[in-house]
Order: C-alpha cells, then sequence, then structure tokens
C-alpha cells in the first residue's frame, strides 16, 4: 500500500488569486480539443477559504435507513450519531447513481456521469478534471486519498497522494500517520473511503467485535428484530415455523443467488451488513480522535456521506447498481465543523451529491463557471444559513450508464433507467419499458405505482426528465479509458460483473 504521488504533483502553492489563476490556466493547456475540454472551470472568487481543512468520508454502500441517526433501531453508528448532534444531518441527500466509481466521480466533480466520463468502476477521471482535489490544490492545500479499493484510483488525477489497501485498519492507520508527518502547519483536503458494508456477503470476514458491540447496544432482536427488518425492506411475513421464502437474486450486482429460507437466514445478513456499518463508524471514530489529537490550529470541516445504498431484499435487489430505488440513492449526509460553527441542525430539503462542490467552493472563496443550477447541484450554504432564498428542486439519478460500445464489445446491452424526484414525487423512467410514479410522502417504500392512475404528474415529471437526460448525453465525455487488468482483476475478486 505504498503511497503513490502523482507525479503531475507541483508541490504546494501559494495562496492567492494570481497563483490560482495560473494554476488553473495550467490545469487546462493540456486539452487540446475543444470537445475534450472540461466543462468546468474554477475562478478566484471574493473571500478566504472558511476551513482549514477539508476531511471527506465515503463509507461505501451505506443506505440511509440502517444509520442509527437517521432513526435506525440498532445502534450501528454512535460516532456519527454524536457527530450529527453537534453538526448537521440532511434527512434527504441522494446519489447521482448507485455505483461506486462513478457516484464518488459525482461527488469530486458536481457533474452526472455522463459528463464526468466515469460511467463503469474502474474507468478513470480525466487529468484535466476541474474536481474538489484540483479545487484545493489551486487555493495551496495538500490533497491526499485513502482509497478502501484500488480501482478508485482511477478518479483520484488531481490527488498530491493516493494510498489504496483493502484492508480498512491500516487503510486508517496510513491516514493516521499522514495527519502526523508534517500536517501541523498545512491546510489540506483528504479523503478516506471505508468499502466495509459493501462485503456483507462474504460470511468469512465478519467483524466480530464490532458485531457484538453492535448487539450490546441494540436490545432488538429475535422476532421482533425481523418485523422491525420487515416493515423497513418491504418484505413478506415469515411462516408461524420462521420459514421465509425471500426472492431477491434477479437484479443482484454479481448475478449470485442469496437463498434465504428463514427468519434466522435473514437476520443474520442482516447482522453481517449492520456490524460492518459499526466497524466503519469506528473507524471514522479513530481518524477522528487521531485529528483532533493533533490540536491543529484553525478549523476543520467533516463531510461523511456514502456513494449509494444497498438493496438488501428491498424491491426483491441484494446488491446496486443496476436498480435505484430509494434503499440505493437515499444516502447519510452530515457536516461538521470542528468549532461548532455549523449546525446543530437536521435539514429536511432534498439535496444531493451535486451540491458538495459548489458548496466547498462558495466555502472556499472560489467560483465554479460550467455548473447550470437547473443541471447540477448549488451551494447549500444558503440552506445552512437559513436564507428565505432556497428555493425546492428536483434531484436526478441513473442506474449506471450502458457503455457506448456495449453491443460493439459483445456485452448485454442493458436498459437505461432514470429518476427525477421533487421530495414528494419520484418519477422512474425504463428506456426502453413502463414508467413508475411514487408518492414518497404517503409510500416511501415505493410500492403502488400511481403511472396509470395519475398520468398528469407522470406526464409532466417526465417531461422534464426526459430533458435533462437529453441535455447530458449531449455532453457525454465517453471514450473513457480501458480498464487496467490491475484494477479489473480487483472488480472481478469483488463481484462486480465483468
Ligand atoms: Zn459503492
Amino acid at each position: 500500500m505504498d503511497p503513490v504521488r502523482h507525479p503531475a504533483s507541483r508541490g504546494r502553492v501559494a495562496v492567492g488569486a494570481l497563483a490560482l489563476a495560473l494554476l488553473l490556466s495550467a490545469c487546462h493547456e493540456d486539452t487540446p480539443s475543444p470537445a475534450r475540454t472540461w466543462p468546468v472551470r474554477f475562478e478566484p472568487g471574493a473571500g478566504t477559504p472558511r476551513f482549514d481543512r477539508v476531511i471527506l468520508v465515503t463509507i461505501d454502500t451505506l443506505r440511509a435507513d440502517h444509520v442509527s441517526a437517521y432513526g435506525y433501531f440498532r445502534k450501528t453508528t454512535p460516532f456519527l450519531d454524536r457527530l450529527a448532534e453537534r453538526g448537521v444531518l440532511f434527512e434527504r441527500a441522494m446519489a447521482a447513481v448507485s455505483h461506486t466509481a462513478p457516484s464518488h466521480a459525482t461527488m469530486l466533480t458536481g457533474l452526472t456521469p455522463f459528463e464526468h466520463g466515469v460511467e463503469q468502476n474502474g474507468q478513470s477521471l480525466a487529468p484535466s478534471a476541474s474536481d474538489l482535489a484540483s479545487l484545493f490544490r489551486g487555493l495551496g492545500y495538500e490533497t491526499a486519498a485513502f482509497l478502501n479499493v484500488k480501482f478508485l484510483r482511477g478518479i483520484t488525477p488531481s490527488f498530491d497522494e493516493v494510498t489504496a489497501e483493502t484492508n480498512s485498519g491500516p487503510l486508517v492507520d496510513a491516514a493516521m500517520k499522514w495527519l502526523r508527518q508534517g500536517r501541523r502547519e498545512e491546510r489540506f483536503f483528504l479523503w478516506l473511503h471505508l468499502y466495509g458494508p459493501h462485503r456483507w456477503k462474504d460470511t468469512e470476514h465478519v467483524p466480530e467485535r464490532s458485531l457484538a458491540a453492535l448487539k450490546r447496544d441494540s436490545p432488538l432482536e429475535g422476532p421482533e428484530l425481523f418485523e422491525r427488518e420487515r416493515a423497513l425492506h418491504g418484505l413478506p411475513a415469515a411462516g408461524d415455523d420462521g420459514s421465509l421464502a425471500l426472492r431477491w437474486a434477479a437484479a443482484s450486482e454479481s448475478g449470485d443467488r442469496i437463498e434465504v429460507e428463514s427468519v434466522r437466514d435473514w437476520l443474520e445478513i442482516i447482522d453481517r451488513y449492520d456490524a460492518h456499518i459499526r466497524h466503519a463508524d469506528e473507524l471514522v471514530e479513530r481518524l477522528h480522535a487521531a485529528v483532533e489529537g493533533l490540536n491543529l490550529p484553525g478549523t476543520t470541516l467533516w463531510i461523511v456521506t456514502s456513494d449509494h445504498g444497498e438493496g438488501l431484499a428491498s424491491h426483491g435487489v441484494a446488491g446496486h447498481g443496476s436498480r435505484i430505488y430509494q434503499e440505493q440513492l437515499h444516502v447519510p449526509f452530515l457536516l461538521a465543523a470542528s468549532d461548532h460553527s455549523i449546525g446543530p441542525a437536521r435539514i429536511r430539503e432534498l439535496v444531493a451529491h451535486v451540491d458538495l462542490l459548489p458548496t466547498l467552493a462558495q466555502w472556499m472563496g472560489v467560483r465554479v463557471e460550467g455548473l447550470d443550477p437547473d443541471l447540477h447541484g448549488v451551494s447549500l450554504v444558503p440552506l445552512l444559513e437559513g436564507s428565505r432564498e432556497w428555493t425546492p428542486r428536483e434531484v436526478f439519478s441513473q442506474r449506471r450508464p450502458v457503455p457506448e460500445d456495449a453491443e460493439h464489445r459483445g456485452k448485454r446491452a442493458d436498459e437505461e433507467l432514470y429518476a427525477l424526484q421533487d421530495g414528494r414525487s419520484k418519477l422512474l423512467l425504463h428506456e426502453p419499458g413502463a414508467e413508475e410514479l411514487y408518492d414518497l410522502e404517503a409510500d416511501p417504500l415505493e410500492s403502488e405505482n400511481l403511472a396509470e392512475s395519475d398520468p398528469d404528474a407522470r406526464i409532466e415529471l417526465e417531461r422534464r426528465l426526459r430533458a435533462r437526460v437529453t441535455v447530458y448525453k449531449a455532453r457525454r465525455r465517453g471514450g473513457a479509458p480501458e480498464v487496467p487488468e490491475e484494477w479489473a482483476a480487483e472488480l472481478r475478486d469483488l463481484g462486480y460483473v465483468e
């Protein structure tokens, strides 16, 4: 897990408008074709950076309704619960896509997968990308990514230093070592990616101590626990003898069949998933304690979210990637500042990962050119400051895009699937196929399709959704390079279909 310093690393840049402008122009000189020019630019703005350090933690495959800060009835995240109590918790935050690398690339760029060009796991972000790492580098911040899977290296071209390590404990150790090496006087942007909850299908590597701690803190068990889980996941009732017939293999990411024949089998699966969440929570707490222990001057901003949720039998789906019901899109999203300058608050407005870049840009005093608030994200700073200027809007999401050359490469040309939601209604558009329309307030499990019974709402949402898809596709970068063999091998090991 040797850290890799990118060859393009330019060392530290003095903070200042001129340095930023020079760096930005240098970033874009290597894009000869207008078609390849990155669509977003950073410009010096007013004000100085609000935070001296920003730490982004992404816990892979974490559906919000399994986070205790989001009301889950098991104590999966005691540390995040405390962080949320003193910071800001967005109750309704949505991922752009239920697939790991494309979703993370959206967080880093503020663009949809069509536009940033990372449409599949293992693909790479263009070195010319105006992403969060390049934004912070432009301000003279050190940037480092600590990744729990190797294939995410592809979306870190702008980071000064990248470490990939498949064991999460040593990964956090590496992040802590990096923090202790000369970070006292430095400003930095650190991204920590934890993969644990993705591994719930693996019966061999369960974080047993975390599972024991979870059970110690969560009194629900047996039939009572099952009934709560059943309501959360929209499962059928169990038989009197504890039998349970779950049909949920159809849309599994890996195509694995998962047989569940009893309540006991089901609760073992939930135990594994929740134990991985609890373990991730412990690791975030360790990193937080390490940062606190350094007594760094100034202010640290913490951001915790996930790239997507997980099926876990909801809507008959085991994993993620191919479907975008709420259990796959609704993710935790927490912000907390070390000086307690934001929050405490729980915010109900609908927000999304595309908002992360505009929000951080505003806080860091950088102006962003090329993002359209009607198509992309908006800064959440007005919302956090209680401004009346906040306008509710719609959030777009999609399943992982179909590769442009899917047919050519002999792969299955999967259907396209898009979603548009406005906080009340959600439309799912299948191409080809029929639409689904849900009233998320009355029917949060998305069980009653209103597409036929409420045609006016369906037609209006569909019109706006199709207009967006047309624009995103017109801006498609495409032509992403092939996946390097090392990452392809890892993706096969992790059970992705390739
Ligand atoms: Zn993921």
